[in-house]
């Protein structure tokens, strides 16, 4: 494995791949790396002749009291992953690289997909997610980019600026992996201490259990809320933030379910927060298979 610092080296590496006609796959991470991002490099390895992964953490999605400086890095364990999984090209800018000018004028903006769901917590987080992406898309010209279900809605919004901006690549959704007691991984759960860790389980287990309510014939929004919200009764170390379901494609929140939406939501366990999602399916209008989950390790 090559690890570049540069978009010029690593542009100039591409461009030889693609003269031979090789294909190219492309997995964005913000390092930190664990078996879910490892499950989209290994997905783009079996899928592609060259794969690009890049570890950037982009202060453009972080707000002011969010937790930028302290985001979990680990360039050294990261690329050892990395390599392992099958990566050809790490791509591991520093900020001055990707935003020489220290700021940039122009931004991707996005309409109600942005902010709807994560986006009204967070705002301004998919916008600079878009443009990030965008460059990034630029900088790594790929036929196939893998993002995972765990960020659903990130993964909406990418498709949409594809569809939208008519960039020139394949989007591939992957699987949430998960720990054997049902929490998703994610970089942040370096944050958990073994108390809080235990506790963080319960958040997946609420969804699971409003998906099988869903299943069972509840067909309302508000009853999958309640669902949940009585399973976190037990759990008073974990607040709940919001939990909501929404259309998959346009991420526009749902009051009634019909067919396949996605039940997301976040929730804090002391300063951590957590986010996750699940796919759920109610029998009326429901010709979709579901979406398909793995476990770590
Ligand atoms: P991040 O480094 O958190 O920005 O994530 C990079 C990519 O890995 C995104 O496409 C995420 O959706 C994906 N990802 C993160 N956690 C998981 C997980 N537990 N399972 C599958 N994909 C994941």
């Amino acid at each position: 494995m090559e690890t570049h610092i540069t978009k010029r080296a690593l542009a100039a590496h591409l461009a030889g791949e693609r003269r031979q006609g090789r294909t190219v796959g492309f997995v964005p991470t913000m390092g930190a790396l664990h078996e879910g991002h490892v499950s989209l490099m290994r997905r783009a390895r079996a899928e592609n002749d060259v794969v690009v992964a890049s570890i950037f953490v982009n202060p453009l999605q972080f707000g002011p009291t969010e937790d930028f400086t302290r985001y979990p890095r680990d360039l050294e364990g990261d690329a050892h992953r990395a390599a392992e999984a099958g990566v050809d090209l790490l791509f591991s800018p520093g900020v001055e690289e990707m935003y020489p000018a220290g700021t940039i004028a122009t931004r991707v903006e996005l309409g109600p997909i942005g902010e709807t769901g994560e986006g009204r917590w967070r705002p301004g987080f998919f916008s600079g997610v878009a443009t990030v992406c965008l460059k990034l898309f630029h900088v790594v010209p790929a036929d196939r980019v893998y993002f995972g279900q765990k960020d659903a809605q990130q993964l909406a919004v990418i498709r949409r600026i594809v569809a939208d901006l008519d960039i020139p690549v394949d989007v591939v959704g992957c699987p949430t992996v998960r720990e054997p007691d049902g929490l998703a991984l994610s970089s942040r759960n370096a944050y958990l201490d073994p108390q809080a860790r235990r506790t963080a389980s319960a958040f997946p287990r609420a969804l699971f259990a409003a998906r099988d309510a869903v299943a069972a014939g509840e067909g309302s929004a508000a009853g999958v809320r309640w669902v949940v919200e009585a399973h976190l009764e037990r759990e008073p170390a974990l607040r709940l933030q919001y939990v909501d379901v929404f259309d998959p494609v346009s991420f526009a929140p749902r009051e009634r379910i019909e067919g396949r939406a996605i039940l997301a939501g976040a929730a804090f366990v002391g300063g951590t927060r957590l986010i996750d999602n699940v796919e759920v399916a109610s029998q009326i209008g429901s010709h979709v298979p579901e979406q398909k989950e793995m476990a770590a390790g």
